[in-house]
Order: structure tokens, then C-alpha cells, then sequence
């Protein structure tokens, strides 16, 4: 069997399974979602800053992006497999749906903190339930700000997931509309995610451009060093190829050239250390 025909969705190989203790914890994750959108799907249509997680294309999280990355590392090393995600909406915090992860990999860049997470279970819901209506029900310390994420008990997970399991799930309108809103980006600016120029919608035959470079490479030969995931002025360039890129966030690969774990922040020469 050639390498092309081996599959990269879990369980297969190189996603290992998460360790979990019997009462796993969870978190509470954020995300920004798209206002062009009746439903509370992720800002794909963010200008300079398109968004690719929670990418429900693939039930996973991190494996096209860097977001969240002590979040992913959370999930892994804490086992912790419970992710509930919340965004904003007219100025009003809602819960929309959660993960079960089950799978992780290694991802390509180095030093311990790089994980792409993988569930086996998700559920999107629509309408959302306002946060404060949580709070009301499972306890005020859930409505409190917090920044990406923030970490809560196996009594409260249970709790979310009971409830949520307890609406229909809408996963597939999410997904017609996150097809729709790609549909925009690539209409009016030639790709559906015009930051890294990908006209593809995502899929597990995608992920093998993500994927594949980290079954034939450990990570140690991937990325030499740690590398900062912002950059003054938000532009990056290519350690492989050169080319220079504007997007707010670090992306995973190369639009260029494609190589994995690439991208180092512009170093502009004003003189500044
Ligand atoms: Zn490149």
C-alpha cells in the first residue's frame, strides 16, 4: 500500500488515544464566530485573520491552526477531554455545542506545546443557550470573563453535555454554513481561506497536507526552535521558501510552498531589539 492511500483520520496511525482518568475535566473554550451568519459557526469570513477551528469539517481542533495552544496541550497532558464552545453573539455570550476528544498528534512545531486534538463525538446546537441562563442554572463561576479558556469540573461537563445532548443537533446546518460563507471569501477574494490561499474546503483528503510530513519526520527535524505566534505589524515569512505573508495569526504551513512549521515573524531592521 502506497502512502497515499493509507488514511490519516483516527484511529489510525500517527493519532494516538487520550489518556483519560475516570472523572475527566473539560473546558470552556472561546471562539469568534461569523456576524455575516444566522448560526454561530467560526469567523470564517474574518478579514486577514480567516478562522479554521473548531474545524467541524473534521471534528478536530489545532490541526490547521495554532490557536489555543495551551488549551490543545491542556487536553493532552491533563487528559481532559471535554471542550464546551462559547462565542459571542450581539454582545451576549452563548454556549453552541462541545467536543469529546479522543485522538491527539504531535504537531509540527516543537518544544512540547503543539497539539492537534481530534474528537469522536461532537454536538452543535441552534439557537445557542446564553451564558447567563448557564450560570443561572449551574453556578455563577462559569459566567466570569476569561480570555481562550478556562478549565472546569467533571460535574460541570456532565452537566453541559446532559443539557446540550438534550437539544437536536444541528452540526450539519453549521457546516452548509460554513460552506456558504467560504463560498463568500472565494467569490470576493479567489479563495476560501484567503490568508493561506486555500480554494479547498477542509476534509480529511486535505489533512493529508498537514498530516503526511509528520508521519515521515519526527518533529525535532521539523522545527529547530520554538518560534513566537505574533508578529509585529502581522507579517511572517517562510524559513523554506522566503515568501513573506500577512495574517494576524501564525499559520501552520506555508501558503507558498507548503512546508509545515514554517512561518517566523518578520524581523523589521528599525532598529529595535
Ligand atoms: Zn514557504
Amino acid at each position: 500500500m502506497n502512502s497515499n492511500q493509507k488514511s490519516v483520520t483516527p484511529p489510525n496511525q500517527p493519532w494516538k488515544s487520550l489518556e483519560v482518568p475516570s472523572q475527566p475535566e473539560g473546558y470552556l473554550s472561546y471562539y469568534y464566530s461569523d456576524d455575516l451568519s444566522p448560526l454561530p459557526v467560526r469567523w470564517v469570513t474574518k478579514p486577514g485573520d480567516n478562522k479554521s477551528d473548531p474545524n467541524i469539517e473534521t471534528s478536530t481542533y489545532g490541526l490547521f491552526s495554532t490557536c489555543s495552544p495551551n488549551m490543545r496541550k491542556g487536553v493532552v497532558k491533563n487528559g481532559r477531554p471535554y471542550i464546551f464552545f462559547v462565542t459571542n453573539r450581539n454582545g451576549v455570550r452563548v454556549l453552541t455545542g462541545y467536543y469529546h476528544i479522543k485522538w491527539y498528534i504531535e504537531g509540527a512545531f516543537s518544544g512540547d506545546w503543539d497539539f492537534s486534538i481530534a474528537a469522536d463525538k461532537m454536538h452543535f446546537i441552534n439557537p445557542p443557550i446564553s451564558m447567563v441562563e448557564i450560570g443561572q442554572k449551574f453556578g455563577s463561576n462559569l459566567t466570569k470573563f476569561f480570555r481562550t479558556h478556562k478549565g472546569i469540573s467533571y460535574d460541570t461537563c456532565c452537566k453541559l453535555k446532559n443539557l446540550l445532548d438534550s437539544y437536536e443537533d444541528s452540526t450539519a446546518f453549521y457546516l452548509e454554513e460554513i460552506d456558504r460563507l467560504e463560498r463568500f471569501n472565494l467569490q470576493y477574494g479567489e479563495y476560501r481561506y484567503i490568508g493561506w490561499k486555500q480554494k479547498d474546503k477542509f476534509s480529511w483528503e486535505y489533512a493529508r497536507k498537514y498530516l503526511e510530513p509528520l508521519f515521515k519526520e519526527s518533529c525535532e527535524q521539523l522545527t529547530p526552535q520554538r518560534v513566537k505566534n505574533s508578529s509585529d505589524g502581522d507579517q511572517w515569512v517562510c524559513s523554506a521558501c522566503q515568501e513573506i505573508f500577512i495574517n494576524k495569526a501564525l499559520l501552520r504551513r506555508c501558503p507558498n510552498c507548503g512546508e509545515l512549521a514554517s512561518l517566523q515573524p518578520l524581523q523589521k531592521n528599525t532598529g529595535e531589539p
